[in-house]
């Protein structure tokens, strides 16, 4: 509950992180998921040892490529590669993430040993070892629980609801909604105040909506969750039970009138422009005015209200709930967003529902990897800048920016041949492909963390501390202007991203690495594998989601209507498609929700293929074979191994709900059947399931 899902950001993966709910909301929102990979730009890992960079081991032969691509690129590696117990799934991403671990707990206890050497060094060590102090955060016991507990309690009347919940919200607890600093709509160069609806303990709205026998045994779980929970902070048993009960009713309240997940793709029905003092009609029993005074807001006249309908609803909830129940919800936000700063009954209790219920994780982390983790989420600037020091360099940088400079001119001309797209809406959709912006490996500017106190012995004051700084420095942002070069994930994360409100892309260090990029690797391997990832980015500028969004990162309609209709006709295509895909036995994917990324992932290994045969007419060179592929094979096999990975059939339905991502599988199966290229190349015929057939196969970029 820690942290305001963005609703506008378009990554390239979903972070399961292990033991961080907030993470399951969202993807690799950089405070949060720390996602880090050891770096080292000159040396290729153990696993290529073949000549082109390929995972020859991966491969199995015995799998027809035309058949099943997915289980013929990475069956082997599947078979050898099982699901550690403290992780939900276990890929090529997460290989990273792991090694990535370890090199940043070198540097995390390199700090702590010597916290005299620097004023970083003073901060990630004295907040590593406060973390790793369990037997200190035994000893305290519920104490840092306590003041929070007690301003709850204090609360006499519904008028002081308003006080309380802003409270709250400035330690740590998102409770009733979420609120941001975010561009304007309309106006992209000026932060915005950006309320949202929020406030579910779920993963998701449908997760309370739901009727089907396994939602209705989540739900029972989470009952469960909330009542035990409630007791390891002293409540006793009965009264547990009752103040749970009343959280999951009130919560379901909240869910009723929350907009569903594929609704909020569209970013026109999120865009409700008001007066700050027009706030009071949607609702008097917060007084929002008041609230934004309280936690501290610059002063503003105009916000946005991504769900009108949600806040509307407010007066009739509060009104109809006993003020012991809507203290009942205040406390468990509370305590739930601190679950993991306290003991172990509570961490372990925290990690039962969240981990092992909703995604199938058995085991824990080790202590160690939840302190790193936490040490990034809270203080990632410090953290990363001393991980780039010992690892990335300028030239990794520079290599990147030239293949991110290839598919941008294969983007170009693929816009320009595209038949269902008029010459004028062409021109507009160059001249935003041009104005795209590059971020490449780690910010210009470090954060200064110098104002936030780090004391050795204090994990919970810490937390709070750095939670407070980072409170603080976004709402700062109100109304200021958009800092354009700001990161949204720190240097080691494996992963990428598009903000259509700024019209950029961005490639943390963290993922320009085997198997995505390497040195040594072939140039067909590294086209299918960084460049696809690159296109994929690029593309979400122009899914159904981005194209809505103008050069400057505006929410403005650049389309021309019969080509707006013809984009999305060719959209429902993709829809049909990856509909039909089933993860788990009576579970389907969602075309609606999956659509802008599935949308990404082909235009994106279609404009990595145009790179490709581009730089090999440039060079003069045919296609050669090595390790026995064709360099088209070659391609597609850098493509398909970047997503080689094993997932918990827990996490798989969790993610067919909530994931805007299709599971790696139908990622790479989805994709490669759209292109008569990998037919081609692999020779698959009429009937085999991977044969793209045309007009069957879908394709919009
Ligand atoms: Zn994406």
């Amino acid at each position: 509950m820690r942290s305001a899902e963005p609703p506008l950001k378009q990554c390239l993966y979903t972070v399961i992180n292990s033991f961080m709910k907030a993470t399951l909301l969202c993807c690799g929102l950089a405070l949060l998921a720390c996602h880090l990979l050891a770096q080292s730009p000159t040396t290729a890992p153990a696993a290529h040892t073949s000549q082109s960079g390929l995972d020859l081991s991966a491969i199995d032969q015995t799998a027809g490529p035309c058949v099943d691509f997915y289980q013929y690129a990475c069956g082997n590696w599947l078979k050898e590669n099982p699901i550690p117990p403290d992780r939900a799934t276990w890929g090529r991403f997460d290989e990273l993430e792991e090694r990535n671990l370890r090199q940043l707990r070198q540097i995390a206890e390199d700090s702590a040993a010597h916290q005299d050497r620097s004023a970083i060094d003073q901060k990630i060590g004295a907040f590593y070892a406060s973390c790793m102090d369990e037997a200190g955060i035994e000893k305290r016991g519920l104490d840092p629980l306590r003041p929070g507990l007690e301003r709850i309690a204090k609360i006499r009347s519904k008028p002081e609801l308003t006080a309380g919940i802003a409270w709250l919200h400035q330690h740590g607890a998102e409770p009733f909604f979420a609120f941001h600093a975010s561009p304007d709509p309309t106006k992209s160069t000026l932060y915005l105040m950006d309320l949202d609806q929020g406030g579910l303990g779920l993963p998701d709205r449908d997760y309370y909506l739901k009727t089907d026998e396994k939602s209705e045994e989540i739900r029972q779980k989470y009952l469960a969750h909330v009542a035990r929970m409630f007791e390891l902070t002293g409540v006793p048993e009965a009264d547990a039970q009752h103040k749970a009960a009343a959280v999951l009713k009130l919560e379901t309240a909240l869910a009723e009138l929350s907009l569903d997940n594929v609704s909020r793709r569209n970013p026109q029905r999120l865009f409700h422009k008001y007066k700050l003092d027009d706030t009071a009609k949607l609702t008097s029993s917060v007084e929002l005015r008041t609230f934004f005074t309280l936690v501290g807001a610059p002063a503003f006249s105009e916000l946005n209200v991504d769900v009108p309908a949600f806040f509307e609803g407010f007066d009739a909830l509060i009104a109809a709930t006993p003020l012991g129940e809507l203290k009942d919800y205040l406390a468990w936000s509370y305590i739930s967003a601190n679950a993991e700063l306290l003991t172990k009954a509570i961490v372990d209790e925290n990690f039962n529902f969240y981990d092992k219920t909703l995604t199938g994780i058995t085991q824990l982390p080790p202590r160690w990897k939840r302190c790193v983790e936490a040490t990034d989420a809270q203080l990632g600037d410090a953290l990363g800048q001393k991980f780039v020091e010992k690892t990335f360099g300028e030239e990794g940088k520079q290599r990147t920016l030239e293949l991110v400079g290839q598919i941008e001119r294969a983007m170009a001309a693929d816009i320009d041949s595209l038949p269902w797209m008029s010459d004028e809406t062409k021109r507009q959709a160059l001249i935003k492909l041009k104005a795209v912006t590059n971020k490449v490996g780690y910010p210009n500017k470090w954060r200064d963390y110098s104002s936030v106190t780090v004391v050795n012995g204090d994990y919970f004051g810490n937390y709070g501390r750095a939670e407070d700084f980072e409170f603080k420095r976004q709402l700062a942002k109100i109304g200021k202007p958009v800092d354009r070069v700001e990161w949204d994930m720190t240097p080691p994360t494996v992963n990428a991203y598009y903000d259509p409100q700024q019209n950029n892309i961005n490639f943390p260090a963290g993922i320009l690495q085997p198997p995505f990029y390497s040195n040594q690797a072939d140039w067909a391997v590294n086209e299918g594998g960084i460049g696809s990832v690159i296109g994929h980015e690029l593309t979400h500028g122009f899914d159904d989601e981005g194209r809505q969004f103008d050069a400057t990162g505006n929410l403005r309609d650049w389309w021309r209507e019969k080509d707006a209709e013809a984009f999305q006709k060719r959209e429902e295509c993709f829809v049909n498609e990856y509909e039909a895909f089933s993860p788990v036995p009576g579970v389907h994917l969602n075309g609606e929700l999956t659509l802008g990324e599935n949308t990404a992932d082909n235009g994106g290994l279609r404009l990595a293929y145009m790179a490709l045969m581009n730089s090999l007419a440039m060079a003069s060179r045919p296609s050669t074979k090595l390790d026995g592929y064709t360099t088209e094979q070659r391609f597609f096999l850098g493509f398909g191994q970047v997503w080689c990975q094993n997932s918990r059939e827990e996490e798989l339905r969790m993610a067919a709900q909530t994931d805007t991502h299709s599971p790696p599988r139908f990622r790479v199966n989805g994709t490669v059947s759209n292109m008569p290229q990998f037919s081609q190349a692999f020779g698959c015929k009429q009937g085999d399931p991977m044969f793209a057939e045309p007009p069957k196969a879908c394709r919009v970029w």
